[in-house]
């Protein structure tokens, strides 16, 4: 069969591969340490889990809603009293996933060869979905010098006649949170050119260093009507299979990607909504997402200090999202268990074959030189998977 020539050039989610194959281990039966999902332990908080279960035994399972409007109300309420964001309910669009919201800004923003800039180390989707699009994704690079971050200047360099940038902060695969004084840096180089913005915020919750998160386009009043924020409920609320996800920004932007959605998916699922609502809306939100961030601040230290402790292994303090990025290319070379490791693909195949810990490769995220590990798992599974790749490595 010939498939279009649009498929051919995507190339399957690495991220969802390994974590795939790391369940499907598990329940074959074989031990295997998996940090490689960068999908929250905890299971959905109950109260959400009840509304949608209300909702469900109600009826609510019907085209278009009835919490559709009272959803997106409640998230630009959020977004004005937690992001400094000032938004209708019309300008925010909820979505099957950040994913989803993600691809729409994509297929509703460019034409054939507009260019995106995407920071590397990148999370695997946004170049396939740059290219599903028909872009051309144009990577900035960074070092983990400079804590994976880039300058003001990388942007001005690169915007020429580039449409979009994209931002992640705190960012998967790196960890790393930009700080507001960076932010605002990146801020002013932005509004000197004419890029449009998908700030992607959806580890906005998950911040663990000194700084405080700061939502991009809250940085200046002439950023929201060319930035369109990004975020979900997987990682927030541990609601990954729920597929819920939403943007919010410029009327026309958003209008654009409702019409697509019309035709893509509808609505997202029903009941859903209704469980989306209570996590927006319940008081108890915020003491249940505090103790989740508490519990992830302690797994990444010390995972990153396990991480530190190994031979040829250097690590940047985790200060965001849950993923430990270390630079493991000094083992470049070496014999492990059995596989001769050049690169970050075959570092973890040794992982997952000899030790049994599945890890993501860091070439997926276009920056060979490291692996990424995620600590969305329990400290017991992060001390046995590092015993495991502390015996590797020796
Ligand atoms: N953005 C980033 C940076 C992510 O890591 C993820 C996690 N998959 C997403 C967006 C989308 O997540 P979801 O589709 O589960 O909302
Ligand atoms: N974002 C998570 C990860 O990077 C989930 C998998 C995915 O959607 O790519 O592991």
């Amino acid at each position: 069969m010939k498939l279009s020539s649009r498929i051919q050039q995507v190339s399957a989610s690495v991220t969802i591969a390994i974590t795939a194959k790391a369940k499907q281990m598990q329940a074959d039966g074989v031990d295997v340490v998996s940090f490689g999902a960068g999908e929250p332990d905890f299971d959905t908080p109950t109260f959400i889990k009840d509304a949608a279960a209300a909702s469900l035994a109600a009826g609510d399972t019907k085209y278009v809603p009835k919490q559709a409007q009272a959803l997106k109300k409640a998230i630009a309420d959020k977004l004005a009293a937690e992001n400094n964001i000032s938004v209708k309910p019309s300008q925010v669009l909820v979505t099957m996933g950040g994913k989803h919201a993600i691809y729409a800004a994509f297929q509703a923003l460019l034409d054939p060869g507009d260019k995106v800039l995407i920071p590397a180390p990148y999370w695997v989707s946004y170049p396939e979905q740059v290219k599903l699009a028909g872009g051309e994704p144009v990577v900035l690079p960074t070092s983990p010098k400079s804590d994976f971050k880039i300058t003001p200047q990388q942007i001005l360099d690169a915007a020429g006649d580039a449409k979009v940038l994209v931002l992640n902060s705190p960012s998967n695969p790196t960890g790393v949170m930009y700080s507001p004084a960076e932010l605002q840096a990146l801020a002013e180089a932005v509004l000197q050119t004419d890029l449009i913005v998908l700030a992607d915020e959806i580890y906005e919750k998950l911040v663990y260093g000194t700084e405080s998160f700061v939502s991009f386009a809250s940085l200046d009043e002439k950023l929201p009507e060319r930035t369109l924020t990004l975020n979900g409920l997987s990682k927030t609320f541990a609601m990954t299979g729920w597929r819920l996800g939403w943007a919010a920004g410029p009327q026309e932007l958003i209008s654009a990607m409702a019409r697509l959605l019309s035709h893509e998916t509808t609505n997202p699922v029903s009941f859903a909504q209704a469980g989306a609502l209570a996590a927006y809306t319940d008081p108890q939100a915020a003491d249940v997402i505090e103790s989740m961030r508490q519990e992830f601040a302690s797994r990444g230290k010390h995972m990153a200090e396990r991480l530190r402790a190994l031979p040829n292994v250097t690590c940047i303090e985790p200060t965001g999202a849950f993923y430990c990025f270390p630079d493991i290319s000094a083992n470049y070379g070496r014999t492990l268990g059995g596989v001769e490791v050049t690169n970050s693909m075959s570092f973890a195949s040794a992982a997952l074959e000899a030790a049994k810990v599945a890890i993501v490769p860091g070439v997926a995220f276009g920056e060979d030189r490291c692996i990424r590990l995620s600590f969305a798992t329990s400290m017991e599974q992060i001390d046995k998977g590092l015993d495991r790749l502390a015996e590797l490595l020796k």
